[in-house]
């Protein structure tokens, strides 16, 4: 937690800049944060990414600078790595990653050069930027191909996977994704790889909280490489981390550094190692089930009012609404939302007819909620509100919708009023 004192420093020194922090953390306190990418890290995981740390260089891996003046440095990135490689059951592990598209560049370096053929999920069927979508530098240096969803069921087909990917040899399969509400067959995956020679990535920056939780497969042993940010479902700062088995460890790290960065973030690397060391206690397991328990139970309540879901459900952390059947797009729906103190993300669906500025899709999920302690009861009201606020604004009523939102944000504030909010510095 920044203390009293740091706060009041900080007001002292910055009062303009202290007071957007004061603002910020209002909002995240009286919201109803429902982006299924965020989430509420911790008092202790806080205070380590917001210490000293930040004022020392340390290229390099523990053991191998090319600074001075490591021996606490280099002790904090060895439990980082450690407690990594125990709670994932991992060979090796990277935790120096500034976030999770600078990881997954560190693994094209390391494994492909330019022009290699590489694959991916498309990114509006709910893949990655970095996974060889055409404005990121993925799929501009490589050639990528890309495989989507299913159309009558909105979801991944491994046999088309597997044909798209022995038509093509890529040398790289990616799978995992940021808008994907089901499971991701690793071993289905890691069989295609084998069967056409490519190194299989696994990018669970969504999902890794999940994955250590026992709340969704692992991909360790299935996947040569899996990538992760840290600051997702896993809990922890804005960072990522890359673990490889053996025969990656050295090629990755050496992509990381010198190939890709400078120094290492050492506070990060303080506020994983911390994030980690929550991540291994069993509250932990019930945390990533309760995020899954809520989502099915959201999931549930909207599919009652008439919402209608890509792929019909949810198996994970997230939910990913088509808007079509209401009568609005994503974006007015996610502004009003917004408005009544419900923060969602607008998205495009699988073969949405409407622009990426201008989708037809909702996505949210239950992370932070669950990190607040919410449930089943919570998750009812959350979809009755949702229901609301998104029939209102489908209507060309501006009065009725006004009056809708000021009356579900009264209730969101009342309800936020009733839930701690980890890591904020008041109650
Ligand atoms: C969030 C995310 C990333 C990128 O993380 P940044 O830290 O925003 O760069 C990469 N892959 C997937 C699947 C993600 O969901």
């Amino acid at each position: 937690m920044t203390t009293t004192n740091a706060r009041a420093a900080l007001h002292a020194a910055d009062p303009e800049l202290a007071g957007l922090i004061d603002a910020e953390e209002r909002r995240q306190r009286e919201t109803l944060k429902l982006i299924p990418s965020e989430n509420y890290v911790s008092a202790a995981v806080l205070e380590a990414s917001g210490t000293v740390l930040t004022n020392k260089y340390s290229e390099g891996y523990p053991g191998r600078r090319y600074y001075e003046g490591q021996q606490v440095i280099d002790q904090i990135e060895t439990l980082a790595v450690e407690r990594a490689k125990a709670l994932f059951g991992a060979d090796h592990a990277n935790v120096q990653p500034y976030s999770g598209s600078p990881a997954n560049l560190a693994v094209y370096l390391a494994t492909a050069s330019p022009g290699d053929t590489v694959m991916g999920m498309s990114l509006p069927m709910g893949g990655h930027l970095t996974h060889g979508w055409k404005v990121s530098a993925t799929g501009t240096w490589f050639r990528a191909v890309q495989y989507d969803v299913r159309r009558d069921t909105g979801r991944i087909d491994l046999d088309e996977v597997r044909e798209l990917a022995l038509a093509e040899r890529p040398k790289l399969i990616f799978c995992g994704g940021t808008a994907i509400p089901r499971t991701i067959d690793f071993a289905g995956f890691a069989a295609i790889a084998h069967e056409v020679g490519a190194v299989l990535v696994a990018d669970i920056a969504h999902i890794a909280g999940l994955v250590v939780g026992g709340a969704h497969p692992t991909p360790v042993g299935h996947a040569d490489i899996v990538t992760t940010t840290t600051h997702k479902t896993l809990r922890g700062p804005r960072g990522a981390m890359i673990l490889t088995t053996e025969e990656y460890a050295k090629p990755v790290d050496k992509a990381v550094f010198p190939g890709l960065q400078g120094g290492p973030h050492n506070h990060t690397t303080a506020g994983i190692a911390v994030a980690l060391g929550e991540a291994a206690q069993p509250a932990f397991k019930d945390y990533a089930h309760q995020v899954v328990a809520n989502a099915a139970t959201l999931a549930d309540e909207l599919l009652a009012r008439g919402f209608d879901l890509v792929s019909g459900g949810t198996d994970n952390h997230l939910i990913l609404i088509d808007l079509t059947s209401k009568g609005v797009a994503g974006k007015p729906a996610a502004k009003a939302l917004d408005r009544a103190g419900v923060e969602t993300n607008y998205n495009t669906v699988p073969f949405d007819p409407r622009k990426p500025f201008d989708p037809s899709g909702l996505r949210i999920g239950t992370p932070a909620l669950t990190s607040r302690g919410m449930g089943d009861a919570e998750m009812r009201e959350v979809g009755r509100w949702m229901d609301e606020v998104v029939t209102a604004a489908a209507g060309d009523d501006e009065d009725a919708l006004e009056a809708v939102i000021a009356r579900v944000r009264g209730e969101v504030t009342e309800l936020t009023g009733r839930f701690a909010t980890p890591g904020l510095t008041r109650p």
